[in-house]
């Protein structure tokens, strides 16, 4: 394989910068050329294309965000814009292509698998929300920005005796509230996974206050409710004072923690080594703390497991 195309597609995610230099790197130092496509698939289709040396990633693997930058783009789900990207491909001499996203991206991968690319997909999701693996790039991340925002949270909530419900990012998946609610000691936690019962969650606040806890956490996963009416709620139910926190886009942002900078370097180098073996249509994943690889339509078959026993340890916890 000559040459090596890299692109970052949907949401970003803290790590992928990581991702990217460990592609770059482990191709140059394999002797492939490396070409970085900006902005996902739009850069494909309009051939927004450099090829990367060895200083280009030079001082990313700590920064937030992604260098290639990434976009959605709608041209791309057309026949005639992935014509267009397959075109480029050949002009540019691109045998093989590592896109580092979520599902949509990886579907959009598929596609030009199927069209003869050899193509590798990295999970960079903050939602980790891809059944085939355990952790996607950005998660961990994304984990730990919340908990420094539970622990300010806390502070100000001790001070004024108030309760606090904090919204987090996740889309249909209630990882990133389930993982921050254990690690922040959240009284509830409250996921598109699990119904939940309001009565319950008021009931846990007035047990708190009666044994003379000042402060409250309830995480929200993001589109299983209003957050705003159920603190009104709440405080209608319980006379406590109760404040909403939507955390937003600082979710997506900071430098990224140890474990993703370790997870993304590890799956860049191997995305490589797969396409040097001629591997395609695959994506890499980290399953039992081992890197693994399976056939992407495979992948976007599973089916993603909520992890019931830790949800039901943060219930046993929050007594
Ligand atoms: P995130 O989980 O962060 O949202 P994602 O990769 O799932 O990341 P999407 O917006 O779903 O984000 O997909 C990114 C891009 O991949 C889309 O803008 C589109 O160009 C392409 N894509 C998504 N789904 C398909 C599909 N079914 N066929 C072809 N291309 C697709």
């Amino acid at each position: 394989m000559k040459a090596i195309g890299v692109l970052t597609s949907g949401g970003d995610a803290p790590g992928m910068n990581a991702a990217i230099r460990a592609v770059v790197r482990s191709g140059i130092y394999n002797n492939i050329k490396i070409m970085g496509i900006q902005r996902g698939y739009n850069g494909l289709i309009n051939g927004d294309i450099k090829e990367m040396d060895l200083s280009s990633v030079a001082d990313i693997i700590h920064r937030g965000g992604t260098m290639l930058k990434t976009a959605r783009s709608e041209e791309f789900r057309t026949e005639e814009g992935r014509k267009k990207a397959l075109n480029v491909l050949k002009v540019f001499g691109i045998e093989g292509l590592v896109v580092i996203g979520g599902d949509g991206s990886f579907a959009g991968a598929g596609m030009l698998s199927e069209a003869g690319i050899k193509t590798i997909g990295i999970p960079g999701t903050i939602d980790n929300d891809l059944a085939y693996t355990d952790y996607t790039i950005g998660f961990d991340t994304t984990v730990n920005t919340v908990l420094d925002a539970i622990s300010k949270i806390r502070d100000t909530s001790t001070s004024h005796g108030r309760a606090s419900i904090v919204e987090v990012m996740g889309r249909h998946c209630g990882d990133i509230a389930l993982y921050a609610g254990l690690a922040g000691g959240a009284e509830s936690i409250i996921v598109p996974e699990e119904s939940f019962e309001i009565d319950e969650v008021c009931k846990k606040l007035i047990q708190g206050r009666s044994r003379g806890k000042l402060h409250s956490i309830i995480m929200l996963s993001e589109g299983v409710g209003n957050a705003f009416e159920l603190g009104k709620e709440i405080e209608d139910v319980t006379g406590i004072e109760t404040k909403v926190t939507v955390l937003g886009h600082i979710q997506r942002g900071g430098n990224p923690s140890a474990f993703d900078r370790i997870l993304a370097s590890k799956m860049g180098a191997y995305a490589v080594e797969l396409l040097m073996k001629g591997q395609s249509s695959s994506v890499i994943g980290m399953k039992h703390n081992q890197l693994m690889d399976m056939d992407i339509h495979e992948a976007l078959a599973v089916e993603k497991k909520f992890d019931k026993d830790m949800y039901a340890l943060t219930k046993i916890l929050s007594i």
